[in-house]
């Protein structure tokens, strides 16, 4: 079972209040789900700021982990990232602590919310990598002027996010997903999507499917918003689409999601703790209210979902709004709550609940080598190094390094553009190369010992930081070439 029920049959969920805003926020939630009658037990746990400050570093302590491992299904309110104390976002912590892998964000036109785009009929899912890419977060200083950030990305990773945003078009009945990737630049890792999402959609013939360059994507966002329905894409992607999206339908107060795992899945609005309205009620609940309607789905309450998305809109298009709509005539958080409960049981008249049905999760298999070429061979390896010296200084001092022995310098590039062998490019450099060397020829072996003694000859001559091992999966190519290398 993906959730968990108590002795009365009352469905178990982990609830955080979270910082700032979230106590309005999550309480104006309570209250309708209790004029509803919602069969759900609340387990009111704690994390953020407070967590923090009484010395925590993680900002999530046991028991709240303990409760979502055994709930398998939490409610958040938003999560203050400490500046000065603290040590990482308690947010991406609880994301990567439950390997919940997909962040669902959907947005739809609001009746009568007036934004540039009303009336385009915008209806569409932002479905973003929540785990993996740049968010992994390993990040050095190459030397004391270059950092670096790893951009991690695994074929189950994007498989399963795909297989994610497919699900989601399925339960939705939608009849397309775009995949948004930056794959022409990004060959291996923005490319392992794109091709991941070419083998998966066979699996969908039902539903089209549609690559599309990123900077397009947010260019016809703008554009034509109506014209998508799902978008899957990676992490540092989605993060930034999905606020562009949120905002093409009046903002952050509006926009809902959901973090799910093939174990728990966390719900909670886009927006953050918004501390300078906290306490003040004011705030507009709805994108919290609209991620626990998706979080009555996950539990399979469709009915009570359906209930209190009608009677929010049926609010809306009545006229009632908080201060982040209309600056006359705007209600309170609490009243809007009011409002709300008032009209329970009503229909709007010109918005219609999507009719969705359960969504599929399809956990993959949990090997680790979750890929395994028939052929591996070795073919040389990258080294990087710093230096304040000019290329065609540090270019022959390495080939005398590496005379008579299996390799050969192929080529030095700075920031991913070749500069030795001379280009008749004007590249400005800095202080940390790529020295790229290749086996001789096929019949040459690489092993450890050898590589070991080359870093220890390149070191006598410069600092080196990191190295590559060059491979080639059956016979492919396991690396890319930099700019202006053939
Ligand atoms: P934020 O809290 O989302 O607030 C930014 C602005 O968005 C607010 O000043 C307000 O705009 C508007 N807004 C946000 N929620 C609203 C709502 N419910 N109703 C109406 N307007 C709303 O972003 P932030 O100020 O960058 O971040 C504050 C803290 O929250 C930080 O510590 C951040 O790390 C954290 N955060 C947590 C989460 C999470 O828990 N998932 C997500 C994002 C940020 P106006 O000023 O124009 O009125």
């Amino acid at each position: 079972m993906k959730y968990n029920v108590d002795a009365n049959g009352k469905k178990r969920v982990t609830l955080i209040e979270g910082d700032g805003i979230g106590a309005e926020v999550v309480g104006a939630t309570r209250r309708i789900f209790d004029a509803v009658g919602v069969p759900v037990t609340w387990d009111v746990r704690e994390a953020g700021a407070k967590v923090f400050r009484a010395g925590l570093p993680s900002g999530v302590p046991p028991e709240t982990i303990q409760s979502i491992r055994q709930n398998r299904v939490a409610l958040k309110g938003p999560l203050e990232t400490p500046v000065g104390f603290g040590e990482k976002s308690a947010n991406v912590t609880l994301r990567k602590l439950f390997e919940t892998y997909a962040n669902v964000r959907p947005v739809r036109e609001i009746p009568g919310v007036k934004t540039p785009f009303s009336g385009r009929g915008i209806d569409l899912v932002v479905v973003r990598e929540n785990v993996e890419d740049l968010y992994a977060g390993i990040e050095h200083m190459q030397t004391p002027g270059v950092a670096q950030c790893l951009k991690l990305m695994s074929k189950k990773g994007c498989e399963r996010i795909v297989r994610m945003a497919f699900e989601v078009a399925v339960a939705e009945g939608r009849r397309s997903v775009h995949c948004a990737t930056k794959a022409n630049i990004m060959k291996l890792t923005e490319g392992l999507m794109k091709r991941t999402f070419e083998e998966v959609a066979t699996e969908y013939p039902q539903i089209a499917a549609h690559h599309i360059i990123v900077d397009n994507c947010a260019h016809m966002l703008v554009r034509a918003p109506e014209s998508f329905e799902v978008i899957v894409t990676s992490n540092m992607n989605g993060d930034i689409l999905s606020d562009l999206t949120s905002g093409l339908i009046g903002g952050l107060g509006f926009a809902p999601g959901a973090n799910f795992g093939d174990d728990v899945a966390i719900f909670e609005a886009v927006h953050g703790s918004a501390p300078k309205y906290a306490g003040k009620n004011v705030i507009n609940p709805t994108a919290v209210l609209l991620s626990a309607t998706m979080m009555l789905r996950y539990l399979d309450e469709f009915a009570a979902a359906q209930t209190i998305e009608n009677a929010i809109m049926t609010a809306f298009e009545d006229g009632v709004y908080t201060q982040d709509v209309v600056k006359e005539g705007s209600v309170t958080t609490s009243a809007f709550t009011d409002e709300v409960i008032a009209r329970l049981g009503r229909r709007p008249e010109r918005w219609r609940v999507r009719e969705t049905k359960a969504l599929t999760i399809k956990p993959l298999d949990a090997r680790r080598d979750y890929v395994k070429p028939q052929a591996r061979t070795w073919v040389g390896v990258d080294v990087f190094v710093e230096s304040p010296e000019a290329p065609e200084q540090i270019g022959p001092k390495l080939e005398a390094l590496v005379e008579g022995t299996p390799v050969r310098l192929k080529m030095i590039s700075n920031r991913g553009t070749k500069v030795y062998p001379a280009t008749m490019g004007m590249t400005d450099c800095v202080d940390h190369w790529r020295c790229r060397f290749v086996r001789r020829d096929e019949s040459a072996e690489l092993d450890d010992t050898f590589v070991l003694s080359l870093l220890g000859k390149i070191g006598a001559v410069c600092r080196w930081m990191h190295l590559e091992k060059l491979e080639e999966h059956d016979k492919a190519l396991a690396y890319t070439r930099a700019q202006g290398e053939d």
